[in-house]
């Protein structure tokens, strides 16, 4: 079996990473990886957006170029975390370029690198949507939730993230689940949106609240939005799949799944559902845009066929 060589890219407001992956059939092993603190707007403020996006081009050129010579990668799949349209548009990257970046998209970031790698296949992919791919080949569809200082959701069926002709689908974590108007701000600037209630940052000011008390965390009463957010796909399209991954999912662990799985039977038409089988947690190892994008860049691939 020839093994598929990408240079994969998990691109995110605090850091860059960059690793190359060969790819057997739906098995990975690591060749090489590399971490770079992002040039964002918070960590670089004087830089305009467009500075930047060269910034970042550069680093994917450069790695892709190394990872060609050192190890003939192929391809490459780069990994955003914003939404992304058809083959590479990106709509908006707040975490990476704040509202001033709002004047580059939509902007077509696979069309960019097709400019500077001409060689190389390329795939732009959504982050959350690349970390999904991880858990395609294990069969069925599922949602996969990223509970980090934000929290993203995609939903895979059939093997494919369902984001719609326009690529807003997976955007459930920005409705609103709590409508009261001294809700909390989520970083799209809304109010109340899942995103703002039972994200890593969330649970940080829960802690912080309670302590302030002198109590513990209410972990139950904090988890019940997610609940909500897992029975709505279940009951809307039949989903028994949710898998949790993401810094507040590692650190919490079974104590946050079991929280979720007792929420459950609260949310809806009780049908016995085996909720503890429904709800898993994502192998710790934070690698699941970069093995995912690999993945999903090697089942695309003319040259792998
Ligand atoms: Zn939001």
């Amino acid at each position: 079996m020839p093994e598929h060589i990408v240079a994969t890219f998990d691109l995110g407001g605090t850091n860059m990473r960059a690793a190359t992956m060969a790819i057997s059939n739906t098995s990975w092993r690591m060749l090489d990886q590399l971490r770079r603190p992002t040039q964002s707007y918070l960590s670089v403020p004087a830089a305009s957006a467009a500075r930047q996006l060269d910034a970042l081009l550069d680093f994917i050129t450069d790695y892709a170029d190394t990872a060609r010579s050192r190890f003939g990668a192929v391809a490459i799949a780069a990994a955003f975390p914003g939404p992304v349209q058809g083959h590479g548009v990106v709509l908006a990257l707040p975490t990476m370029w704040g509202p001033d970046g709002q004047s580059l998209c939509p902007m077509d970031l696979a069309g960019q690198l097709r400019t500077r790698l001409p060689e190389m296949e390329v795939k732009v992919m959504n982050d959350v949507s690349a970390a999904g791919y991880r858990f395609v080949q294990e069969g069925g569809d599922f949602a996969l939730f990223t509970l980090g200082s934000g929290i993203g959701l995609k939903v895979f069926l059939d093997g494919q993230p369902r984001v719609g002709p326009h690529g807003f689908g997976g955007e459930l974590t920005h409705m609103v689940f709590d409508a009261r108007p001294d809700a909390p701000l989520c970083d799209c600037g809304g109010r109340g949106h899942l995103g703002a209630l039972a994200s890593g940052r969330a649970w940080q000011h829960a802690v912080a609240a309670a302590q302030e008390r002198g109590q513990e965390p209410d972990l139950h009463r904090f988890v019940e939005p997610l609940a909500r957010a897992v029975a709505m796909l279940h009951f809307s399209l039949g989903l028994e799949r949710f898998i949790f991954a993401g810094g507040l999912a590692e650190g919490l662990g079974e104590t946050l799944r079991e929280a979720i799985v007792q929420n459950l039977p609260n949310q809806g038409w009780n049908l016995c559902q085996d909720w503890n089988a429904m709800v898993q947690l994502a192998p710790a190892d934070d690698a699941h845009a970069l093995i995912g994008g690999a993945l999903a860049s090697a089942s695309a691939s003319r040259l792998f066929q």
